[in-house]
């Protein structure tokens, strides 16, 4: 970020865990106060103790919207302002087309895009009394193009891109941009699971991404953190692939 000295305040769903981990680690360097939110405490706990005073770890199930509204007022209580909002939380599943519950769809869904709706309303209606912020939306290569086996999680991450472009065009105005990055694939435990007992997958990403190989957290840490600060100012309603090119890939 641009000024040394000034307070900045960043929310990062999932951020004990994964990218969202990584995400916290640059931000945190940057000396931004970061607020890292999970469900597990143990988890956030530990990436803490990584990541030192900058980072703050508060618990909440995201899925269960209704608690999201007093779990923001919380966060302003304590921290006065939100600056940065990064919805990085989520969850994917790996079932044939015909066998997903709808259940099972609703419940990403809920997490996916439901929860980023609620969160990103409650954090904008704070922004917006700043008369300014950033919204990262942390989207994916399903929404880039078709991936079988995972219907709900494409659903949910196309309609995040969709999402992007609505709120930037309305909140711009206002002062706050908002963004998404779509990751390629990562090496993080969400990509190794759905990759590791899938040999003939692992084969078609590769065969697709140029750079011949997989990402590092690290990537998707730093592209956040150029979409949060001032450089990247000018820059609102992307969907920025994160990918060695995979979304271009033959
Ligand atoms: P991960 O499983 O390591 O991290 C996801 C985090 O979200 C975890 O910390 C988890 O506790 C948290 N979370 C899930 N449900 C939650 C809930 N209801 N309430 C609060 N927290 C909840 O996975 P990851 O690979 O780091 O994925 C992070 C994001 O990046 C996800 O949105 C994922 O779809 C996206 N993504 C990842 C890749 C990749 O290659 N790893 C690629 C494309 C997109």
């Amino acid at each position: 970020m641009s000024n040394i000295n000034k307070k900045i305040v960043a929310l990062v769903t999932g951020g004990g865990s994964g990218l969202g981990l990584a995400i916290a680690v640059k931000f945190t360097k940057s000396g931004i106060d970061t607020i890292i939110v999970g469900r597990d405490a143990g988890k956030l706990q530990k990436a803490h103790s990584q990541l030192g005073e900058h980072c703050h770890p508060m618990t909440c199930d995201l899925s269960n919207l209704a608690s999201i509204p007093a779990f923001i007022e919380k966060i302003v209580a304590r921290f006065g302002q939100i600056d940065i909002l990064v919805n990085n939380a989520g969850i994917n599943m790996k079932k044939e087309f015909t066998e997903v519950t709808d259940e099972e769809f609703q419940n990403i869904i809920t997490t996916n895009l439901c929860s980023v709706f609620a969160i990103s309303r409650e954090v904008v209606k704070q922004m917006l009394k700043q008369g300014n912020g950033s919204i990262i939306n942390i989207s994916s290569m399903a929404a880039q193009y078709g991936l079988p086996k995972v219907i709900a999680y494409s659903a949910s991450k196309t309609a995040i891109d969709g999402m992007t472009r609505a709120m930037a065009v309305e909140l711009s105005p206002k002062g706050i941009r908002v963004n998404a990055i779509a990751p390629g694939f990562i090496e993080t435990d969400m990509t190794a699971k759905a990759l590791n007992t899938d040999p003939e997958r692992k084969q078609k990403v590769f065969g697709r991404t140029p750079m011949g190989y997989m990402g590092k957290p690290d990537d998707i840490g730093e592209a956040a953190l150029f979409l949060a600060s001032d450089a990247a100012k000018y820059i609102t309603g992307v969907v920025l692939p994160v990918d060695g090119g995979n979304s271009i890939g033959f």
